[in-house]
Formats: structure tokens, sequence, C-alpha cells
């Protein structure tokens, strides 16, 4: 029978080992603090950034608020990140993407002092992953890994397959995969015969951005798909639902294991944000990280 991986009750259990540790930082006076910068007034990065800091709040971490003009200039963006580099209050610094067309995201994500890039996207963080060091892991690929141990907590061996190569989803994920001593294939846009290279993956793992792209009969028997895919599509009824990149209702047929969207790696990814800023919070101060945060 197909298991039905619950993203929202193992986010909840991350969050609540990340309140413990915050916990324990708090008994020695430590209180981390996750900075947030939101850069203009794009109302989906608005609604984002308001929830990082809801979550931020229900675990104990300090939030610090920076919103920005969406005019400021890129100098005076990465002036703010250095100072916030080098104030010891902060902890974790996430700068919202997509900033404005005429800053550069991929300067202002260097900007960000490594020990701090709680988004796991500076190069210094992918390059200690690609090597095997101590990195901050990007936090949809960290959740996606959480929920595939659930269900397979040794995939030592297996065949997986991740569709999608950026460098925020696709390629962290297949790393850390990797590191769990899979066999992995990276697939993309120009991927030959993607149905038969997914049939024959024992670990599906679907970041593409494409409604619904891979069926049910691309899936193999038992297999255990992850589905990081989030697109609104307009439903029969002419509302707007939430898909995946799988086609849940077919695929559910023959994985072995599965989530849904929504509910799946989704809440995932802030409360892997939170984790990340506890961990940043420990390394930061020479502190071993807790068991209780550490990557399942
Ligand atoms: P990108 O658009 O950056 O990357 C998409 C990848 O899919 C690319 O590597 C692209 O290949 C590949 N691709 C596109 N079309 C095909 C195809 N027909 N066959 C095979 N591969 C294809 O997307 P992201 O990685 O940022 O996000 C992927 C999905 O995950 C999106 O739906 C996004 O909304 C969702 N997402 C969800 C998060 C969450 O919290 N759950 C967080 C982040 C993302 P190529 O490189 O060749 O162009």
């Amino acid at each position: 029978m197909t298991r039905l991986i619950d993203g929202r009750a193992i986010a909840a259990d991350v969050r609540a080992r990340v309140a413990e540790a915050v916990g324990a930082l708090s008994d020695r006076d430590i209180a981390p603090g996750l900075a947030t910068v939101l850069v203009g007034d794009d109302p989906a990065s608005r609604v984002y950034v308001r929830n990082k800091i809801r979550a931020c709040a229900e675990v104990g971490i300090r939030s610090i608020e920076h919103a920005l003009d969406a005019d400021i200039s890129e100098a005076d963006l990465l002036d703010l990140v250095g100072r916030l580099n080098a104030d010891p209050e902060v902890d974790g610094i996430l700068v919202q993407l997509p900033l404005p067309a005429c800053i550069d995201a991929a300067r202002a994500t260097e900007a960000i002092d490594p020990r701090k890039d709680v988004d796991g996207f500076h190069t210094t963080n992918a390059g200690r992953l690609s090597v095997g060091l101590d990195a901050m892991v990007p936090c949809t690929p960290a959740g996606c890994m959480i929920l595939l141990k659930s269900v397979c907590p040794d995939p030592t061996g297996m065949r997986a397959i991740v569709v999608g190569r950026s460098n925020i989803v696709g390629k962290p994920v297949a790393q850390l995969l990797l590191a769990a001593n899979c066999t992995v294939t990276i697939a993309h846009s120009r991927t030959a015969d993607l149905d038969a290279r997914c049939r024959e993956a024992d670990i599906v793992i679907a970041a593409v951005g494409k409604p619904e792209m891979i069926e049910g009969g691309w899936i193999g028997p038992g297999a255990t798909v992850i589905d990081v895919g989030i697109n609104r599509v307009e439903g029969a009824d002419g509302k707007g639902r939430l898909v995946g990149d799988v086609e849940f209702e077919t695929a559910k047929e023959v994985a072995g294991a599965i989530t849904p969207v929504p509910g799946g790696v989704g809440p995932m990814t802030i409360a892997c944000l939170l984790r990340n800023t506890a961990i940043a919070a420990c390394r930061r101060r020479g502190m071993a990280v807790p068991d209780s945060v550490r990557l399942a």
C-alpha cells in the first residue's frame, strides 16, 4: 500500500526540535536572530517573509526585519548586508528572492557571510556541500532528505533521479543523495528518454516547475516520490488550485511512498530555515550542533 508522506506533520516535528534547541540556547542567554531583507513590494515575497517571521516567533527565534524600497541601489543593499554580517546579534541573513532587476541577485547572495547564509545559496556553502564538509544546506533540499528518510532511513545503493538542475533545488538535493550513498542521475530539459530514466529509479525527486509533468506511468512500482513542484492551475470549477510536478492521482497507484502537494515538501522549507538559523547560532559560537536538529 502506498504511504503518504505527511510533510505538515514532519515539519511540525522539525519545528518542535528547533524550539527545543533554541530553548537550550536561551538557557545560556543566547537568543538566535534571523535578519530578513525584503526589497520592493512583490506580494508573494511579502507573504513568504511574513510567514518566515511568524514561524521564527513560534520557535523563539528573534526576527530583525528590513523592508527596503524597490528603487534601493545595489550598493545600499550590499552595505546593509555588510552591517548584518558584522552584527553580533544576527545569526542568519535571508535576502528574499527575487530581487528587482537592477540588483544582481548573485552579488547580493555572495555578499552574505557564509556562516550566516541560512538559505545555503552562497558558493562557499555549495562548494562545501559538494566536497562533504559541514555546510549550510539549502532549505528545500534539506527538507526533501528529511521526508525521504522518514520512509527510507538508509537509501544506500538506491537509484535516485532528480528531475531539475537548479542551483537552489536540483543540484543540492543531488549532492545530498550522493552523500547518502545513492546512485544519482540528474535530469533536465535536454535529458533523453526521461520517462524510462524515471521508471528505473527507486527514488524520484521532481523539481521542474511544470504541472503534473511526471506521469504515474513513469514511476517504478514501489518507488519513493518526493514532489518539490508548486504550480497553480485552474481547476474544473474555474478556481485556482496547487498541483505538483508529478501527476499525483496516477503516481500514488504505483509508488511505494509519495508526498502530496500541498502538504509535502512545502512546509519543510520554512522548518529547515529555522533549523539552519539554530545551527548557525551554534556554529558561530563554536558550540556543537544539538543532535535534535541534525539532518535525519
Ligand atoms: P527552475 O526553473 O530554476 O529549474 C527547473 C529545472 O527543471 C531546470 O533544471 C530545467 O532544466 C528542468 N526542466 C524544465 N523543463 C523540463 C522538462 N520538460 N524535462 C526535464 N526537466 C525540465 O526551478 P526551481 O528548481 O527553482 O523549482 C522547481 C519547482 O520547485 C518549481 O515548481 C518551484 O515552484 C518549486 N519549488 C518549491 C519549493 C518548496 O518550498 N516546496 C522551493 C523552491 C522551488 P534546464 O536546466 O535544462 O532548463
